[in-house]
């Protein structure tokens, strides 16, 4: 019997204005969904509506932040340090997301040293790892996700607050999701990665989640694979669609 907690991140990238995002907590809160003991839930808004999703948002559903800098606060105009997140009590940051990777120039090492900082401080990590369609064509998905995974812990030692999204880039926005094989193979291999270069424990308690075009329609039968813990959501954790998610799992709520 698996004990890994189903976990769903709901990502909202760089959307909403701040009657949207009233609207989008208001249908968040009267959505049904099954309860803390069988699903953890994390609604990552951008950064400026942070303060007004926590004051709005159901006590059941945590807030996570898209990104931090990789280090201690300063002169680095336009970011957000993991001390400030911890100060306004954000409990989870996503990192590495493949956006930021392929549009910001965040390195394998980059993500590691902002992975490290942000747990060092007390936050936990959601961190994206994925491979792009060409990539995947030269038959070089593990080996990606596996050098990603590994620039990572060369700098940490403990992953008990590390949930690991598995988002292949072509599959990101596009509506081309991955087939539930395709996502059970990588999600399986990784943790066999994770069982020889990391530890056994942290291989079978690891959340590795998966993202790239998940809807209501498709979410079951991703989810239903044993090594998919759960998803990272972006287009669709912007509508009602998020709760059909939330309920992938037949758990009684
Ligand atoms: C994401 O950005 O993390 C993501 C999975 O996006 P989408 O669900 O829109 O493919």
């Amino acid at each position: 019997m698996c004990s890994r907690k189903f976990f769903v991140g709901g990502n909202w990238k760089c959307n909403g204005t701040v009657d949207e995002v009233k609207k989008i907590c208001c249908m968040l809160n009267n959505g049904e969904v099954p309860c803390p003991n069988h699903i953890e839930t994390i609604i990552s808004p951008p950064f400026v509506f942070i303060p007004l999703v926590k004051s709005m948002l159901r006590t059941d559903f945590q807030v996570a932040a898209q990104n931090c800098w990789k280090g201690k606060g300063g002169a680095f105009t336009g970011e957000i340090s993991a001390e400030m997140l911890a100060n306004l009590h954000v409990p989870w940051v996503i990192l590495g997301h493949s956006e930021r990777r392929q549009l910001c120039g965040e390195t394998d090492a980059i993500v590691a040293e902002k992975t490290a900082y942000a747990l060092d401080n007390g936050l936990k990590v959601c961190l994206c790892v994925g491979e792009t369609l060409e990539e995947r064509e030269r038959n070089e998905t593990g080996a990606v996700v596996a050098r990603q995974t590994a620039a990572v812990a060369s700098k940490i030692c403990c992953w008990a607050n590390v949930v690991i999204a598995y988002e292949p880039i072509w599959a990101i926005g596009t509506g081309k999701v991955a087939t539930p094989q395709q996502a059970q193979e990588v999600h399986y291999n990784l943790r066999k990665w994770l069982d020889c270069y990391v530890s056994p424990h942290v291989a079978m308690n690891m959340r590795i989640i998966y993202g790239g075009s998940v809807t209501a329609a498709n979410c079951k039968e991703i989810g239903a694979n044993p090594d998919v813990d759960g998803f990272l959501v972006g287009g669709a954790s912007l509508k009602e669609d998020f709760i059909a998610i939330l309920n992938a799992r037949n758990y009684q709520h």
